[in-house]
């Protein structure tokens, strides 16, 4: 274990825990009427995104503690690295699998470079789920 957990959400979660849900950064390229996140994504001045390696020491944690699914979002979680061509997000991708999660996910918006999707660490991926929303107001 990387991280001192409470003793009891340890004993509770341990071989219980399966899926994980790890969100990597605050800020979104899109502004969505209906988005639970618009006071962070919006107003923050500085956009937060985790630390890999925090991001690394928890997968590891949780995946001590048996989770074998992972799901990746955010905010908008191809904006993870991406000034480093989201060489974080491909790097957390691989990661995840070689500690052996049997499933890992990312939910996007879908407004990346397509170049992303011909990248080894983003194929590796199980699933790319896309939200699809309307884009303007019900009168
Ligand atoms: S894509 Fe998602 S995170 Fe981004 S503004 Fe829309 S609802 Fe919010």
């Amino acid at each position: 274990m990387n991280y001192k957990m409470d003793q009891k959400f340890k004993d509770f979660f341990q071989d219980n825990l399966k899926q994980v849900f790890l969100y990597l950064i605050d800020d979104c390229n899109l502004r969505c009427v209906q988005c639970l996140y618009k006071l962070d994504i919006c107003f923050q001045v500085e956009k937060k995104e985790i630390a890999f390696e925090d991001a690394v020491k928890l997968i590891s944690d949780f995946r001590e503690l048996g989770a074998v699914k992972l799901t990746l979002m955010g905010g908008e979680p191809t904006l993870y690295g991406k000034k480093d061509g989201n060489k974080q997000l491909l790097e957390l991708i691989k990661k995840s699998k070689e500690l052996g999660y049997e499933y890992v996910r990312i939910d996007t918006n879908g407004q990346f470079d397509s170049e992303l999707l011909e990248k080894p660490e983003f194929k590796m991926l199980d699933e790319v789920t896309f939200s699809i929303d309307r884009t303007n107001k019900r009168n």
